[in-house]
């Protein structure tokens, strides 16, 4: 039957295209015959992805540019600091869109369809593909489609619009990303800033806020305004690039697989719920997925220790940051004061042991906030 194949991957963005380029590295994976399809063509720079990561990663040939210091600001904290041996990464979508599917294109194994899904069933071992014209089948389709809505289930909502400018002057220090900076107003909720500078006269400014209503565009404008104008003090700049984003805070138990089908990306929960941050998690569970298959093994694992953990951690930090119990400059700013910035970052990767969990929670201001939180999460 020509609508079989061994793998289905539906949806081709940061999951489902990672995955893809792990099964094309693998010599006993990389001949079996796998159907991508997404509704878009991804022929469209929709999104930069951030992320650190030690050494090279797989994607390495495509950063765009990379730090190897960030810096901290807020009312209270102010700290430029080196993170090696991590390194802080910018990947652009469309240019990981492309490598991916040119890499992707020396397989006469691999098809791609541009189609909508309409649903994905485990039948008898089997999983089933359904397009409006079309029904393929496969012993397990990798999935990154979100089919239900989880809007119900979150409150709090990561929002973002970043202009990437260029300036008249060469104003900017390349070697230095501005990863938090907090000295905007918090009045309306969390609010802060990201600088990525790629060269003397050319940045991605971001303005960020976790809260729980979008804000209208112009009002993201009027705020990336003020910044480079007040704060990096630039009056002549033009905006060669924009990119909005909403990213949903939820511990909302993502399924992780039923049967043959495997989630993955956001559908699988691999976006962390308190930062946003996914691209690396997304790493990590397809390289897992891969070296399961390689073993012959069923592709997914389920939650481990580690992962209830932080899931519960991040849990605690959404309910301090909803209710506003403590606003989340304070407790940046003392995390950033107290604790080495790698120890941070490992921290935020859900990869830290329990008595480093327990050294940086409670470095964090008033313990007291994290108690009321927690005693509404049992309640
Ligand atoms: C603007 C933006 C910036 C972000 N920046 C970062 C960042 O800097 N660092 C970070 O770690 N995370 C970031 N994230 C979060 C996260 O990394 C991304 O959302 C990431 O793309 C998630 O990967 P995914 O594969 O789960 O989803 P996606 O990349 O969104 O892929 C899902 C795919 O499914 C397709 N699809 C959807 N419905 C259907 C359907 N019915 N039929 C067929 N195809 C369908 C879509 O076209 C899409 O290609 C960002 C998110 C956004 C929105």
């Amino acid at each position: 039957m020509n609508n079989e194949y061994d793998y289905i991957i539906t949806g081709a963005g940061c999951a489902g295209l990672s995955l893809l380029m792990r099964l094309l590295q693998q010599p006993s994976l990389q001949y079996k015959k796998i159907l991508v399809i997404d509704n878009s063509a991804k022929t469209k720079n929709d999104r930069t992805w951030c992320f650190w990561e030690k050494g090279k990663g797989l994607f390495e040939d495509i950063v765009y540019h990379q730090w190897q210091q960030l810096s901290f600001q807020s009312q209270q904290y102010h700290s430029s600091f080196s993170i090696l041996p991590y390194t802080y990464k910018l990947i652009k979508g469309i240019d990981f869109y492309k490598y991916v599917m040119e890499y992707a294109a020396a397989f006469p194994n691999v098809h791609f369809v541009t189609n909508k899904v309409l649903s994905i069933h485990s039948v008898n071992n089997k999983a089933l593909v359904f397009t409006a014209t079309t029904i393929y089948q496969s012993t397990f389709v990798f999935n990154s489609i979100l089919f239900h809505s989880i809007e119900d289930t979150f409150k709090l909502k990561q929002h973002f619009k970043g202009w990437i400018i260029k300036t008249e002057k060469n104003v900017f220090d390349n070697t230095v990303a501005t990863f938090m900076d907090f000295t905007v107003s918090q009045h309306n909720g969390t609010a802060f800033m990201y600088v990525l500078p790629f060269s003397a006269n050319e940045a991605l400014v971001e303005f960020t806020m976790f809260t729980d209503a979008v804000l209208e565009q112009n009002d993201y404008d009027a705020e990336l305004y003020k910044y480079i104008q007040d704060k990096l003090g630039i009056t002549d700049f033009s905006v060669s690039h924009t990119e909005f984003g909403i990213i949903p805070m939820t511990t909302y138990n993502f399924k992780k697989h039923d049967g043959a089908i495997i989630n993955i990306g956001t559908a699988g929960g691999d976006t962390k719920a308190s930062s946003g941050y996914t691209f690396q998690f997304i790493q990590k569970r397809t390289n897992e997925i891969v070296e399961l298959l390689i073993q012959n093994k069923y592709p997914s694992s389920g939650r481990g220790w580690q992962q209830r953990k932080f899931a519960f951690y991040d849990t605690v930090l959404l309910s301090v940051l909803h209710h506003n119990k403590l606003i989340a400059a304070k407790i940046f700013s003392q995390l950033f004061k107290k604790n080495k910035p790698q120890k941070i970052l490992q921290f935020l990767d859900n990869e830290t042991d329990i008595v480093n969990d327990i050294r940086i929670i409670s470095s964090l201001p008033s313990k007291l906030s994290f108690i009321s939180a927690l005693k509404e999460i049992f309640h």
